[in-house]
C-alpha cells in the first residue's frame, strides 16, 4: 500500500527505470498540487542510496534540467 507523497514518488521513479525524469513530469503524473512539493521530495530520494540526481533528459518531456533516476541494477 502506497500512503506518502514520498512513497509515490519514490515508486513512480521505480516504474521508470532505467530513465530518469523530471520534478515537473512527477507532479503532473502524480497530480501533486506543488512543483516545490515533488522537488522536495527528490531531493530527499536523491539522498538516499539508489537514487542519482543528474542534469539530463527527462524521459517524459526530453528537458534537458534535473532529472532523478535510479542507479542500481
Ligand atoms: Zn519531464
Amino acid at each position: 500500500m502506497i500512503r506518502t507523497v514520498l512513497e509515490r514518488v519514490k515508486a513512480f521513479v521505480e516504474r521508470l527505470k532505467p530513465e530518469a525524469v523530471c520534478d515537473d513530469c512527477i507532479t503532473e503524473r502524480l497530480n501533486l498540487s506543488v512543483r516545490q512539493h515533488a522537488n522536495h521530495k527528490t531531493r530527499e530520494l536523491a539522498g538516499t542510496a539508489g537514487f542519482q540526481r543528474p542534469i539530463g533528459p527527462c524521459a517524459l518531456c526530453n528537458a534537458q534540467k534535473k532529472v532523478i533516476r535510479v542507479t542500481r541494477p
